[in-house]
């Protein structure tokens, strides 16, 4: 049976006075999420789709991934939209969402916005998910190149994520279903590490065996180059091995629960 195996760090960054990332990373489940949003909203964002998205996870083990993600992402959504309601002035909040879930055979990705997800196999960094910014569209329609992005002025556009608004529908979340193999690393990052590290340095960091060391060095990395935003790396392997239980880890906003819209909205069953 497969699990993710595994430690993050998450940081503020030497810039932002706080931290609007969250993580979580459990043996079956494993997210980061980026806020976004004044009024001390996007911390409330992130936080409210990773412990939503956390809890429904550990609440419905063994379901089929996919309906997981999907009904996991609709339940954030609706708290999204109770958390505006209850405080206008978060009226705008919104965040990313980078999930891997696996029910011990299947792994399944699940992202939306710009935090990334890699697979680092073999010593071969290979970045799994799809940047869901306008720069990225560029290069899609072969209108920038690839090694141009990185210096865009408008790098930091994100087309997609989960917000606070009615319309908002699953379909907006990509679903990749990720070929298991026991032994392949997984990194799940936000942008505060991206958008300053370069992908060689971050493949050379992965080398460190254990994942927590792994991931704090990815942070330290990011914090050299400017730490110009919350910078957030999961680190976790696959392993193949008997059923465990295991609560997980939050890191970031999601650590302080009054930044979740309602903490008794996930219930088991
Ligand atoms: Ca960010």
């Amino acid at each position: 049976m497969l699990r993710f195996s595994g430690a993050g760090v998450s940081d503020s960054g030497r810039v932002r006075d706080h931290n609007e990332d969250s993580a979580f990373i459990a043996p079956y489940v494993a997210m980061v999420a980026d806020g976004v949003g004044g009024a001390a909203a996007g911390e409330v964002a992130s936080a409210t789709a990773t412990y939503v998205v956390s809890a429904y996870a550990l609440a419905r083990f063994g379901t089929d991934p996919v309906d997981l993600v999907l009904q996991a992402v609709s339940e954030t959504t609706r708290d999204l939209v109770r958390g505006v309601d209850t405080d206008p002035v978060r009226a705008g909040m919104a965040t990313t969402l980078t999930v891997m879930v696996t029910d011990g055979d299947r792994v399944v990705l699940g992202h939306v916005g710009d935090s990334r997800a890699y697979r680092w196999s073999a010593g071969r960094l290979t970045q799994v998910s799809h940047d869901h910014t306008y720069v990225q569209r560029l290069v899609d329609d072969g209108a920038l190149p690839a090694e141009a992005v990185p210096r865009h002025p408008w790098r930091n556009v994100v087309l997609r994520s989960l917000h606070a608004d009615v319309s908002m529908g699953v379909d907006e979340v990509e679903i990749v279903e990720l070929a298991p193999v026991a032994g392949d690393r997984y990194l799940l990052c936000s942008d505060g590490l991206t958008d300053l590290v370069a992908d060689d340095e971050i493949a050379d960091a992965l080398h460190i065996a254990d994942p927590h060391s792994c991931a704090a060095r990815l942070v330290a990395l990011a914090l050299t180059a400017g730490g110009t935003d919350n910078v957030t790396c999961l680190v976790f392997d696959v392993i193949d091995g008997p059923r465990v239980c295991g609560d997980g880890m939050l890191l970031g906003a999601v650590r302080d629960i009054d930044n979740v819209v309602d903490a008794g909205s996930v219930r088991s069953g």
